[in-house]
């Protein structure tokens, strides 16, 4: 069969983004622009500024990819986009410079969900074997998900409450960290030791998740603490948090390898990046002779190259796009 080389763009929050995948999973090059120490002076991401960086970045971006490639519109046999979830403004400049592309070059567009790219971002390390288990844990999501093939989903559960990355992201702030807040109680959590007994999320047997009693039950230490002039450890307690966040979900998955025995499993979403996770993920798996596969780092947070992975079978299906599809910012893949 001919080679199939995808175009992607991805703008839905912070990164603009464009790659080049060839069949789906080999990764021909891919430009990421990030925003971050701009958003790190406000604490967060700011959206009005967010799209208009995109805006000013695009053209660069894909200058800079099509430059790097050696590729030119001959060799492209699609676009695709992220159209949802994320930032409205900011996904609607990726998806505008997607539709002009499409049109321009007469090429057919691809529409993908963010989040289903997290999870096909492991397609760029290792075709995904069905069934599989994937856990997907971003900024919006803390899910389990059984995939039995190509964009198959079946919920098993998900959080009832706040995201394990918006709990990272809380946390942080409130220990005084840096935008984006993830990595860095990650870092600030290897000097510690397990010394602060935080509330465990949710004791039951469900495949459901909550983690504002987590982030509560933190952010009223430090304030405590702070109203009676008592010095925190850090170190301590963002290790303890770490443990008390991540050990639920490997009791969780431990649960459905035991119930539903399943043999294969990947991580998705930008807290994979986290060792703590990788680590414990790999332990359990290597127990029960699960195969796991988790992206490389750079894969782990927003990237075009995992919605050109996500875009291949959709591409196959001759699943394509009218150019007058709309951005949304909330969307539930399952
Ligand atoms: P996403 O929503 O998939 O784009 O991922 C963003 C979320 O991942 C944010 O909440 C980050 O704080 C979180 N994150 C990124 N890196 C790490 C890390 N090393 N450890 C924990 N959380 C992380
Ligand atoms: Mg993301």
């Amino acid at each position: 069969m001919k080679d199939v080389n995808i175009l992607a763009i991805e703008s839905s929050c912070d990164e603009t983004s464009m790659a080049i995948v060839k069949n789906g999973c080999e990764v021909v090059e891919c430009v990421v622009l990030t925003q971050m120490d701009t958003h790190a002076k406000f604490g967060g991401v700011v959206p009005e500024v967010a799209s208009r960086m995109h805006t000013e970045n695009i053209t660069m971006v894909l200058d800079e990819l099509l430059r790097k490639s050696g590729m030119n519109k001959d060799e492209i046999d699609a676009i695709a986009v992220t159209y949802a979830p994320g930032l409205l403004g900011s996904l609607l400049v990726g998806l505008e410079c997607a539709k002009t592309i499409a049109f321009v070059w007469n090429k057919p567009l691809i529409k993908v969900n963010h989040t289903i790219g997290h999870i096909y971002a492991n397609n760029l390390m290792k075709k995904m074997n069905y069934p599989m288990l994937a856990l997907v844990v971003s900024g919006g999501h803390t899910d389990m998900v059984i995939m039995k093939d190509d964009y198959e989903f079946e919920k098993l559960g998900s959080s009832l409450d706040d995201s394990i990355g918006e709990v990272y992201d809380k946390v942080a702030r409130v220990l005084g960290l840096k935008y984006p807040g993830g990595p860095n109680i990650e870092k600030l959590a290897q000097n510690g030791k397990y010394s602060y007994d935080l509330p465990k999320p949710v004791n039951d047997d469900t495949y459901n998740f909550s983690y504002s009693g987590l982030k509560s039950a933190v952010i009223n230490l430090v304030h405590n603490e702070e109203q009676r002039n008592n010095e925190i450890n850090k170190e301590d307690l963002a290790y303890s948090f770490q443990v008390v966040a991540i050990d639920e979900l490997v009791r969780k998955v431990e649960l459905a390898i035991k119930n539903i025995g399943v043999k294969n499993m990947i991580i998705a979403g930008g807290v994979s990046a986290n060792k703590y996770l990788r680590e414990q993920m790999k332990n359990l798996c290597e127990k029960y002779n699960v195969e796991l596969t988790i992206p490389d780092f750079k894969y782990c947070t927003d990237n075009a190259a995992m919605i050109g992975a996500a875009a291949y079978p959709l591409y196959l299906k001759k699943d394509f796009s009218k150019l007058d599809i709309n951005a949304s910012s909330y969307s539930s893949f399952v």
